[in-house]
């Protein structure tokens, strides 16, 4: 509409947000649905964070707080940061958002000027370059097919580096492929910033306790603490601690961006939401000793689908190191027709094909810029994703 401003023309409408409402109707209207759309944790927000919840709220912590966030629920981040990342960080170095896409949203809000670049290796977080639209930046997107697990190499980066490049944003383990960077893989890339010391890193670790095989995290600042000074970390609680509903998301960087950040809270949202801060706060300095059983967990669901899939013929499935998601190459399905006839031309042709005959919801590697992939999240049920596996596999056996 004419309403419309013109720096939301390079957004484009949410892929993901559109498959979860046709899934969501499917099964509103009775159809056996499989949702491996959404990456939600399959799992409560613990007890004792709900308590803290609770007690924030019989205390009268209802009232506005500062906008970085309380200092309550700073320190629990600065300790949580020292404790399992040995990175050492200041209260006026942490700000506190609604979720770790706000901490994004305000990092580019506040930093990128119109035409900066931001280099995002795809397969991305479909919020990255649609963030940067709306700050009126250039996404600078990357192709890191399957062959390179997906990762952008320090070749890469180097030749994507202008005199422009504001940020390179880093996801490690990856949503949407479960991707890793090793320690050599990121000292790799750290000398290459090294000679480009315009370009900031953005490091967006949400799900660094879902590692598998034994793997442990390792942060780019782990390997070069020489970047800290360029470096924001963006972390939080939605997924770690199944708190997606409660909006709780931080980052750590250098003091003046963080207070640039702050600039851009402080008239948007104010701050977030006082008895969130406080339930994270809990969250953060709580016990932690279930992170292991969950990837254990979520490692054995990986297998299982992975080998699942890579049993179809037409469907090859990278092993993710981490994260909750499986992310296939389904190029054989290309040009294959169903058994009622329709043809299928792309990833995104394939899972309305999966939805709408099959009952199975995966979102399009169109949603994150790499194609014809899927993106299956193994946030279910194991006997969902069994079920879902077996779906897809008899609707493949059909196509001609
Ligand atoms: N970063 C990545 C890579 C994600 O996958 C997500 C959620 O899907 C987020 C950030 C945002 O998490 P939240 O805003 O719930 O903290």
């Amino acid at each position: 509409s004419t309403m419309r401003a013109d720096r939301l023309k390079a957004v484009r409408p949410s892929m993901i947000l559109g498959l979860v409402q046709k899934a969501r109707q499917l099964k509103a209207d009775g159809h056996p649905v499989i949702d491996l759309g959404i990456g939600e944790p399959d799992f409560e927000t613990p007890q004792h964070v709900k308590d803290a919840a609770i007690k924030a709220i019989g205390n009268n912590e209802t009232r506005y707080t500062i906008v970085p966030g309380t200092p309550a629920v700073r320190r629990a981040i600065i300790e949580k940061l020292e404790r399992e990342n040995r990175l050492i960080y200041r209260q006026d170095e942490i700000s506190v958002s609604g979720g770790a896409k706000q901490v994004i949203y305000n990092a580019m809000a506040s930093t990128l000027s119109p035409g900066d670049e931001v280099i995002i290796p795809a397969p991305y977080w479909s919020s990255y370059p649609d963030i940067v639209a709306i700050a009126e930046g250039r996404p600078v997107v990357v192709d890191c097919p399957q062959s390179q697990g997906f990762l952008i190499s320090p070749e890469q980066l180097e030749k994507a580096i202008t005199p422009l490049t504001k940020w390179l944003i880093l996801n490690s383990p990856s949503n949407p492929t479960g991707g890793v960077y090793g320690s050599d893989h990121l000292e790799a890339l750290a000398d290459v910033l090294r000679c480009h010391p315009h370009v900031h890193i953005l490091s967006d670790d949400i799900y660094e306790h879902l590692m598998f095989d034994g793997r442990c995290f390792t942060s780019l600042l782990n390997v070069a603490p020489d970047l800290k000074d360029r470096t924001l970390i963006v972390n939080g609680v939605s997924k770690a601690f199944a708190m997606t509903g409660w909006r709780i998301g931080y980052g750590a960087g250098p003091e003046d961006i963080v207070a640039a950040m702050n600039v851009v809270q402080g008239q948007s949202c104010t701050h977030a939401c006082s008895i969130s801060q406080a339930a994270a706060a809990a969250a953060l300095s709580g016990p932690v000793d279930f992170f292991v059983e969950r990837a254990a967990r979520f490692q054995d669901r990986r297998d299982g689908v992975v080998a699942a899939l890579n049993a179809i013929d037409g469907i090859d499935c990278l092993t993710p190191e981490g994260a909750f998601y499986v992310y296939p190459d389904c190029s054989g399905l290309i040009g294959m027709r169903t058994a009622a006839g329709r043809v299928l031309t792309s990833d995104t042709d394939i899972c309305a094909w999966l939805l709408d005959e099959h009952h199975v919801s995966a979102v399009p590697g169109a949603a994150f810029g790499l194609s014809p992939h899927l993106r299956i999240s193994t946030a279910a049920c194991t006997d969902d994703l069994e079920t879902a596996c077996g779906r897809i596999a008899a609707a493949c056996a059909e196509l001609e």
